[in-house]
């Protein structure tokens, strides 16, 4: 039943000239765009801040996108006070029409498709197909928990002679959002509409990095009537509103997505309880992944080598779900190396509105700086085996292109922290077992996979890798709504599973009631 049927929204094939001069159209009319201001909305209006943002291009430096309003702490709470007050009319409208809401919201996305397809592109520099991806993940998300809503507003009934007995859910009541840059419409989508969905009502703080496409969020929401104070936009920078959105004593849920050491101290901050708080906070944390795919010696290595490499080097690696280690096993080696290098080589890097890109830049300035020192530590113990030329592309944007290195042991530091770009380690292994061992040894429990022909292997790794995504014979990237519930454990997240069956139940609290007849 929790699988019921569920349609995930088409990608646009740009193989199709109709796509193409689509989109070329799209980015055309957002470029126009730019130079925009774009304020905070708390209640439904408006407000202007004197501290902005400006948002720019990561595949060009010099191009920038437009000015956002960055909230003092002050407005943090103004925007909670906001959604407190409109938590009780939306708690009461029925599930149905919050559902309805957010059908019309998947509606005027799938309408402006290109265009915040194209908005995507320009802030957060991911390519045409994955941005496209993005966009339909958020329709899917919107669409999903519409249906999840409506199946689960349905009181279960224990009745027994003299005894009648009713359990359902209630709202927990205001919901902030934290949310990252890399699915900068997708992952905000999903966590806001989740707490929608349910009842509760929210405030978004978005990523710096992605606050315009946050606001397009904002302004669908407004379009298809959710009224005011029920979604709150909160631009800002995280150290400077952070503290108050998670310290707040009348925020009752945070849902995050980002990297585990924020996630660890928001879940920190949000345990300390103070006086004022009428409740525990609920903290739903998505985290940082170091993912593993094995290689078999008997694996299929055309698979293999376009399984690891999509999944390694996809949006420059920047996905919690990234392949940043591939573990193969005995002889296979050296053959899956090179082809997986001729392949990489092959890869099209370059600024994500080109159509022809496959891999982009890299979201700013701090990531490449981080991504680098990465390199230039493991260059001291070993020089890649391959390292993409991006000079001419650096001079315009944060380009850093795809790096292999190899006879990486399993213990060194990138091999065991996320890196969060396009640096893949590969490391040897003798045989199932080891390779195993080697993939579980991590902090993290995020996505995994394997390419074998074997099917007792592959049966060890579904049940033995430690990861709340198993992919066999895949990529490990690019998880479906209702198709592949995506979500870790360990130092990989708190919670269930985005996109999946339990996933609205950490955003409510069930109520028993029992009547005497
Ligand atoms: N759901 C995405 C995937 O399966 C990853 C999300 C993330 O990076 O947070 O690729």
């Amino acid at each position: 039943e929790p699988y019921a049927e569920f349609e995930n929204e088409p990608l646009v094939d740009f193989t199709q000239d109709e796509s193409r001069e689509a989109m070329l159209a799209a980015l055309e009319e957002v470029r126009d765009q730019f130079g925009r201001e774009y304020a905070l909305v708390i209640n439904g209006r408006a407000i202007d801040t004197s501290k902005r943002l400006e948002s720019a291009n990561p595949s060009n430096k010099k191009e920038k996108l437009g000015h956002v309003s960055m909230a003092t702490p002050a407005q943090a709470t103004e925007a909670i006070d906001a959604a407190r007050n409109a938590f009780k009319a939306w708690s009461e409208t029925p599930a149905d029409r919050r559902a309805e809401l957010l059908e019309l919201v998947a509606a005027e996305m799938r309408m402006r498709r290109y265009e915040l397809a194209a908005w995507i592109v320009f802030e957060v520099g991911k390519p045409w197909a994955e941005a496209d991806g993005d966009v339909a993940e958020a329709i899917d998300f919107c669409r999903y928990y519409a249906q999840r809503v409506r199946a689960m507003d349905d009181p279960r009934a224990v009745n027994i002679p003299g005894e009648e007995n009713s359990y359902w859910y209630r709202p927990r009541g205001v919901a902030v959002v934290i949310s990252p840059w890399n699915f900068p419409l997708a992952i905000l989508t999903g966590m806001t509409t989740a707490a929608l969905a349910t009842g509760n009502t929210v405030v978004m703080k978005p990523a710096e990095q992605s606050s315009i496409i946050a606001f397009k969020l904002m302004q669908i929401f407004q379009n298809a009537g959710i009224p005011d104070g029920v979604v709150n936009y909160l631009p800002g920078v995280g150290e400077e509103v952070g503290p108050e959105l998670v310290g707040s004593p009348d925020v009752d849920l945070i849902a995050f997505t980002g990297s585990k050491d924020v996630g660890l101290a928001i879940n920190a901050t949000a345990a300390d309880t103070d006086d004022r708080q009428t409740s525990v906070k609920q903290v739903i944390a998505e985290m940082g992944g170091k993912n593993a795919i094995l290689i078999d010696e008997d694996a299929d290595l055309d698979e293999a080598v376009v399984g690891v490499m999509e999944s390694a080097f996809g949006y420059a690696g920047q996905k919690c779900s990234a392949c940043s280690r591939a573990i193969v096993i005995g002889d296979v080696y050296d053959a899956f190396i090179e082809r997986l290098v001729e392949a990489t080589k092959s890869l099209h890097i370059g600024p994500a509105e080109e159509s022809g890109t496959q891999v982009g830049p890299v979201i700013d300035k701090e990531a490449l700086a981080k991504i680098q020192s990465y390199i230039e530590f493991a260059d001291e113990i070993n020089e890649p085996t391959y390292r993409a030329d991006v000079k001419s592309l650096a001079k315009q944007g944060h380009f850093i292109g795809p790096h292999i290195y190899t006879e990486v042991a399993p213990e060194d530091r990138i091999a065991q922290e996320e890196i969060f770009g396009p640096v893949l380690a590969v490391i040897r292994a003798g045989d199932i077992d080891e390779a195993i061992e080697i993939a579980n040894n991590t902090k993290f429990a995020l996505t995994a996979g394997i390419f074998s022909r074997s099917p007792v292997n592959l049966r060890k790794a579904a049940s033995r890798l430690q990861a709340g995504n198993i992919y066999l014979n895949r990529g490990i990237t690019g998880a479906l709504v209702n198709r592949q519930p995506f979500g870790g454990y360990h130092m990989s997240g708190i919670g269930s599973k985005a996109g999946g069956p339990d996933y609205l139940l950490q955003f409510v609290v069930p109520v028993n009631v029992t009547e005497n007849t």
